[in-house]
């Protein structure tokens, strides 16, 4: 089944209960290991083999199956920009970083904001697990909602070509210099995320804990397509290239 096709964009995507492979994800616990093993502290080096590798496979496994993948997305026109903010109908980035890339667009047009979760069951696994393997079950529930929201941008990206419009790299509240509180409760707001189960806290935390928001600013063109190239904060984790 396709998940997204233009006319789903134009109107705003939902879906519920889906597994990774609907989204584009070839996850399998032999793939998810070294990706898993680094995120819980293993160097290119020193990665686990054997018996270890054989239960952290085992507990990759039961991750997987409990993910019932949701989410939600819709653009909104940009209203207006200054220096120190973006402002789409009722959602404000109050991130001046990104509010630069949408000074330097051609005819900015929208944002798309979408969130997306594994669903409660993978934290229920993760919940009832024992330490380390609770441990694991985090590291790999934050890379398959980070992948997740990678085929996102691209589903996006493509659909915005199909409208001769650019899209952003995707970015997401609490990351830059976009407040999470603030951030979290505007696109919560917008998207009224409850329909696939998703709750928004006034800290900025979601439940499911493996949840992610994120948006994409479209243009005619974008000359920057993220902060980083104009940005001087030096050895930043999350600089891109572009
Ligand atoms: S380098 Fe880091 S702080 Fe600077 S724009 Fe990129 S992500 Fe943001």
């Amino acid at each position: 089944m396709t998940l997204f096709d233009d006319a789903t964009f134009d109107a705003g995507f939902c879906f519920t209960g889906f597994d990774p492979e609907a989204l584009g994800l070839d996850l399998c616990a032999e793939n998810c290991l070294e990706l898993v093993a680094r995120r819980i502290g293993y160097g290119p080096d020193t990665l686990p083999v054997g018996e270890k590798a054989g239960r952290i496979k085992t507990v990759i496994a039961q991750g997987i199956e409990a993910v019932a993948l949701a989410g939600q997305g819709k653009p909104v026109t940009i209203d207006r920009w200054s220096g120190k903010e973006v402002v789409a109908g009722p959602v404000c980035v109050q991130s001046p970083r990104w509010s630069h890339v949408v000074r330097q667009a051609q005819e900015p047009q929208a944002l798309y904001g979408f969130i997306l979760t594994l669903g409660r069951d993978f934290d229920r696994v993760k919940e009832k697990a024992a330490l380390f393997d609770a441990y694991v079950l985090d590291a790999l529930g934050s890379e398959m909602v980070e992948q997740a929201a990678d085929r996102v941008e691209q589903r996006i990206r493509a659909w915005c070509a199909t409208r001769n419009r650019v899209c952003s790299r995707r970015f997401s509240p609490g990351y830059c210099d976009w407040p999470l509180a603030q951030g979290q409760q505007a696109l919560g707001d917008f998207l009224a995320p409850a329909a696939i189960g998703v709750k928004v806290l006034a800290s900025g935390a979601m439940v499911p804990s493996k949840s992610i928001t994120g948006a994409v600013i479209m243009a005619r063109s974008l000359p920057l397509s993220c902060p980083c190239p104009v940005c001087n904060q030096a050895n930043c984790a999350y600089r891109r290239v572009a």
